[in-house]
């Protein structure tokens, strides 16, 4: 990145993105000086060539810009040391999608970028508008929250779509962030440690799509419903999107088919009955927010089914991992919260459902209107007693201490029931640090049981 040419760039935490960071900042002629608090990672760095320097002796006036990895304190519950000095000497705090952004305006404010936030579901919407655009035989540099630093994508061009996760995080750390189309899903109350106040959280979300050509706005819920409203007021162009209700201008989903109206004509573009990595009705919403983004790329209509349907999905969301007959194994390991447990649950009808691990605060309480569907629970880790308790009577439960156990038991009971399509679920409802360290290992170590399952019984038919 060229922007910071010949200036002075402080450079906070060293690993994933902020390393990326570095090296893009050098290429393009920046004076950096990176730090970490963490001693051996400065090492690691410096070994590797990294002009380092203790931050904490620098003359902080001297610098253009602290560029900040994401999940370094910025507000709450108090700032880090590096921040305080940044605002102390009127130092800009950035993050590396701020730099994307500036040198995209500066050198290629042509290359169509599409900013994707929102609480739930942004790798989801994030993964399917690149599988589509890339469908339609678009190239596609596909990255920020979801994986790839947005620094080590492919060099900035005219003709390539950039389609870039944003959290709250990132979205803080770019204040002059303008995508052509900014894409606010939903706000739901969620990181409200670092952000303070719901607010807050809502404010930080609300600048990605204020600062957009395009704004793309789930309005089923208030908060973003009213953004909507502000934005579509002050004269911006604001497409819609809902999965509760016909709207008479935007994109909506009713059931699985999703429309597209257009003074108040209604065109159903696809039906998503069918498409195994769309299920759910939030993904519905995920799905016409989704096409809104391709027609406002210039996608025609009657491509959007194909590129749909050949969504592979992504891992450990509701992911299917194995069939046997009318029994379906699904991988729903991000689900690390109730919250996210409801969709799964949501979405099957007859469930044996895997679920525990390192409890979070709130337990699954909130989670008795799905309880009917389940026709046992296998729990494991540390969650297991309690959430047993609250199961009570209502559900028939075992404590099954390993995935691995609850896996062969569930599967065992599942190919005994003789009743409809059955779901056997692993959606934890909890953190998997007890067990696992995150949540792919745990989701990886759940389709390896799966598959060992599957292959005992194999031996044995
Ligand atoms: P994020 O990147 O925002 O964390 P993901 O796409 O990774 O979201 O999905 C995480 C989980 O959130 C999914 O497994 C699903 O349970 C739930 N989810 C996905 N999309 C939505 C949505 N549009 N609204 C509410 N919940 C969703």
């Amino acid at each position: 990145v060229t922007t910071l040419k010949d200036r002075r760039v402080a450079v906070f935490g060293l690993g994933g993105s902020g390393r990326v960071s570095v090296d893009a900042l050098i290429a393009g002629g920046a004076k950096v000086v990176a730090f970490d608090d963490r001693a051996e990672t400065v090492e690691k760095a410096k070994a590797e060539g990294v002009p380092t320097g203790d931050l904490k002796d620098e003359d902080w006036t001297t610098f253009a810009a602290l560029v900040l990895a994401p999940g370094v304190p910025l507000t709450h519950p108090h700032p880090h040391w590096s921040v305080l000095r940044a605002e102390a000497a009127g130092v800009p705090v950035i993050g590396d999608v701020e730099l994307f952004a500036r040198e995209r305006r500066a050198h290629c404010p042509q290359a169509p970028f599409v900013a994707i936030t929102g609480t739930n579901g942004k790798s989801t919407t994030t993964a399917l508008i690149a599988h589509m655009l890339e469908a339609v035989g678009r190239s596609v540099g596909l990255g920020g929250n979801i994986g790839t630093a947005v620094l080590s994508l492919p060099a900035l061009s005219g003709g390539r779509n950039y389609v870039v996760e944003c959290s709250s995080y990132q979205i803080d750390l770019a204040p002059s962030l303008n995508p052509s189309i900014g894409v606010l899903l939903n706000l739901a109350p969620d990181h409200l440690d670092r952000h303070g106040t719901m607010e807050n959280y809502a404010a930080v979300k609300r600048r990605l799509v204020a600062g957009s050509d395009v704004a793309v706005i789930g309005v089923d819920d208030r908060m973003s419903s009213d953004i909507a409203d502000a934005l579509a007021q002050a004269g911006r162009r604001v497409i819609r999107i809902s999965n509760r209700f016909p709207l008479a201008e935007g994109v909506y989903a009713a059931g699985t088919r999703i429309l597209e109206a257009d003074n108040a004509t209604q065109t159903e573009v696809a039906d998503l009955a069918g498409i195994a990595s769309l299920r759910g009705a939030h993904n519905a919403q995920n799905a016409a927010t989704a096409v809104a983004v391709c027609r406002a790329l210039g996608v025609p209509a009657a491509k959007l089914k194909a590129a749909l349907a050949s969504f592979p999905g992504l891992k450990h969301r509701m992911e299917p991992v194995a069939r046997l007959g009318r029994v379906h194994f699904i991988n729903d390991s991000k689900a690390t919260n109730a919250d996210a447990a409801a969709r799964a649950l949501a979405s099957f009808e007859r469930i044996y459902w895997i679920a525990g691990g390192r409890p979070k605060s709130d337990g699954i309480a909130a989670l008795s209107d799905y309880f009917p569907k389940i026709v046992r629970a296998y729990l494991i880790g540390e969650a297991a007693k309690g959430f047993a308790d609250t199961l009570g009577g209502a559900v028939d439960h075992v404590d099954a201490g390993t995935l691995e156990a609850a896996v062969a038991m569930a599967a065992t009971d599942a190919e005994r029931d003789g009743a409809g399509e059955i779901a056997v679920l692993l959606s934890p409802a909890c953190a998997s640090f007890d067990q696992y360290a995150n949540f792919e290992a745990r989701g990886d170590a759940f389709r390896a049981a799966v598959a060992a399952y599957l292959e005992s019984r194999n031996k044995l038919t």
